[in-house]
């Protein structure tokens, strides 16, 4: 359970992608165009996002690892921000990211599971982890989810916060009425 003061606090959430989003696997192969790389992401994950977008929080992606994939990840969920560097130097990244958001560090949570997620784990007011995340994060951490990354950890998450906030039921029923308002349009997948 989170405390309720600690959830309503809340105005960004950032999310890991290796490990968090995914279950920190990569293929890699050879394509026609050169290397290409491919991540399998969590569609329940996608919906838990939109919720908590609905409910007014903004969420960031901070990556240590740059990936094409990720980009078109995020923009097919409206992710507002994403911050991909290969030197996993994600505290000034996500520094930045506060900053436009108008956000302090105590109304910001973060998503993690190894290392390099370690200083914003313990900065941000709510620092959570995953399942399959190693010991040293989760020592750090004030919430585990029982899902692990790519298995809809991020969802869990996100009904987590939102019903400590008491937001929960209003969410999917806006969610819910918005389905029922577009029938007959185009229905758009993992939407
Ligand atoms: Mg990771």
């Amino acid at each position: 359970m989170l405390q309720p003061s600690v959830a309503e606090r809340i105005k960004v959430v950032g999310l890991d992608v290796d490990g968090v989003m995914t279950d920190a696997g990569v293929y890699i192969g050879a394509g026609p165009q050169g290397p290409i790389e491919l991540k399998r992401f969590n569609i329940q994950d996608s919906i838990g996002i939109k919720l908590l977008q609905a409910a007014g929080i903004k969420v960031v992606v901070v990556s240590g690892r740059f990936s094409e994939a990720t980009e078109l990840r995020a923009r097919e969920l409206g992710i507002d921000e994403v911050f991909q560097d290969q030197a996993a130097q994600k505290l000034p990244a996500f520094q930045q990211m506060l900053d436009r958001a108008g956000a302090a560090w105590d109304e910001a949570a973060f998503v993690g599971d190894d290392l390099p997620d370690i200083p914003l784990l313990k900065r941000v007011g709510l620092p959570v982890t995953v399942q399959n995340a190693v010991p040293e994060v989760r020592e750090v951490a004030a919430y585990v989810t029982s899902k692990a990354g790519g298995f809809g950890a991020v969802r869990e998450f996100a009904e987590v916060l939102l019903k400590a906030r008491g937001e929960w039921d209003e969410a999917v029923h806006w969610y819910l009425s918005e389905r029922d308002e577009s029938m007959g349009e185009e229905s758009h997948a993992d939407q």
